[in-house]
């Protein structure tokens, strides 16, 4: 058999489900392969199982803020595997709803691993399938060490397949993953110590944020060995680093960054080019080397976020198939948030890129504990900065760490991307009283 589509993509992830369901939209015939399970990494072993258990562990933290309210409460238990069954029931209910889904579209679905044969052609199963336009988004995988040992320790996913909540936990990595398993294990009762390269957590973020959060985290209770390298993992429980040895755990989990999944794709089949790390690598409109090949999402290196991928795959497919010959994703001003406790927000440039990038910088600052926090034992810290630049001076950079940063930043990401001044915010009057309300009034 060889079918004929518009257009195939590898890969049902956030990227290749957008581009055929927008293709579709559009009456084209579209084929997505996936060989594990369609949604990808968010919906599976990523964004959405992380925020179940985010939420949960916020839970956590309110009844034990609930004294300081008034609240006598007394909690008689706590079952992980209750929240496992209800994460994934919910999680389940989304996979699902993907079949009927792509019926209803039109779009055909197969099961299995996706194989470049040549520039037009796929191989699934034994089958091969042809079509105009492919879109290669196989997303990525958490990487492991190659260091003695480290097969005792577990990933992101193996995160989410724990059958109990480990008593003492070392989370190897300081990266956004790594701190937000990190908080979610420590509300959540478990002895966690972070085990960092760096000298601070979120290598990269604005010192602002990365500060106050190492200043949270060490305050509730993690322990953060910053400038620490892993030479081998004798057994489940004892890792050895270049500052000595550390046991007693019962679960290690490495957050040392994720690989694009292009390994097996066939992509020398075809003749598409990736890079040293096997990223492949796309013009801005997410077009390879070969020019009916694209790359979408993780697999492509760029703002490894749901929404990147999905805004990709749409924006590539109203190109091909809508006439709109410029839509293409802008990887500028791209927000994101880091679910750690407190959250953050962050946007734009840091004020060290800022400081690189143009000769007229000037930094608006705050640091106040929140009023939510005022009557309790254990406060938190709510930090924010407004990066801006020239004589007008255009915002270019915000960055928020605290309660409600994460819903906080989405609207300050419109006025950003849209160009606002300082002016600008300080011409919108404050919504009071609020933590948010700083981002208008800061002098
Ligand atoms: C723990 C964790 C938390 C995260 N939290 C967030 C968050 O809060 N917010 C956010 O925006 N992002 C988050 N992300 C990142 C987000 O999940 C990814 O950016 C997003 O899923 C990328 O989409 P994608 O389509 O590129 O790849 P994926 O979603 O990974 O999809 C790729 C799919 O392709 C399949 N595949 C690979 N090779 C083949 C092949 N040869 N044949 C067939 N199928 C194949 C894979 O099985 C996979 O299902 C998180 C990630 C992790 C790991």
């Amino acid at each position: 058999m060889n079918k004929k589509y518009d257009m195939i993509a590898i890969g049902a992830g956030s990227g290749g489900l957008s581009a055929v369901e927008r293709a579709a939209e559009y009456g084209k015939k579209c084929l997505v392969v996936e060989v594990k399970t369609v949604g990808g990494t968010c919906v599976n072993v990523g964004c959405v199982p992380k925020k179940v258990m985010w939420f949960a562990a916020n839970t956590a933290t309110q009844i034990n803020n609930a004294q300081g309210f008034g609240f006598e409460i007394d909690v008689k238990n706590f079952s992980w595997e209750k929240l496992k069954q209800g994460r994934e029931k919910y999680i389940k209910n989304i996979t699902s709803w993907y079949d009927g889904y792509l019926e209803d579209l039109g779009i055909d679905y197969i099961h299995g691993f996706g194989k470049l044969i040549d520039k037009n052609t796929v191989s699934v199963n034994g089958e091969t399938y042809t079509a105009k336009h492919i879109v290669l988004s196989p997303g990525g995988e958490p990487a492991v060490p190659h260091i003695e040992g480290a097969q005792y320790g577990i990933t992101s996913d193996g995160f989410f397949e724990l059958e109990d909540l480990p008593k003492k936990v070392a989370v190897i990595g300081g990266g956004y993953i790594g701190v937000e398993l990190a908080g979610v294990l420590n509300a959540l009762g478990a002895e966690v110590h972070i085990f960092g390269r760096a000298d601070t957590l979120l290598r990269g973020f604005d010192p602002i944020i990365q500060q106050a959060l190492d200043k949270d985290y060490v305050a509730h209770g993690i322990t953060i060995h910053h400038g620490s390298k892993i030479e081998k993992v004798t057994d489940h429980k004892t890792l050895i680093t270049n500052k000595g040895e550390f046991s007693g755990f019962d679960e290690i989990i490495w957050a040392v960054g994720r690989n694009p999944m292009t390994q097996h794709l066939g992509l020398e089949n075809a003749g598409v080019k990736c890079n040293q790390r096997g990223f492949i690598q796309t013009d801005k409109f997410q077009v390879t080397n070969i020019d009916n090949i694209f790359a979408l999402g993780d697999a492509t290196g760029r703002a490894p976020l749901t929404p990147v991928a999905i805004a990709a795959g749409r924006r590539l497919s109203d190109r091909l198939y809508n006439n709109m010959t410029d839509r293409h994703l802008d990887y500028n001003n791209i927000a994101t948030v880091v679910f750690s406790h407190p959250p953050i927000g962050t946007i734009g440039l840091t004020e060290n890129e800022a400081h690189d990038k143009f000769d007229q910088v000037k930094i608006y600052q705050s640091e106040f504990t929140p009023m939510a926090d005022a009557l309790l034992k254990h406060k938190t810290t709510t930090a924010l900065k407004l990066v801006c630049v020239g004589e007008d001076e255009k915002v270019v950079g915000c960055h928020i760490i605290g309660h409600g940063a994460d819903e906080m930043l989405q609207g300050f990401a419109v006025a950003i991307k849209m160009g606002a001044t300082k002016k600008d915010f300080d011409d919108t009057v404050a919504i009071h009283p609020t933590s948010a309300e700083e981002l208008v009034t800061m002098r």
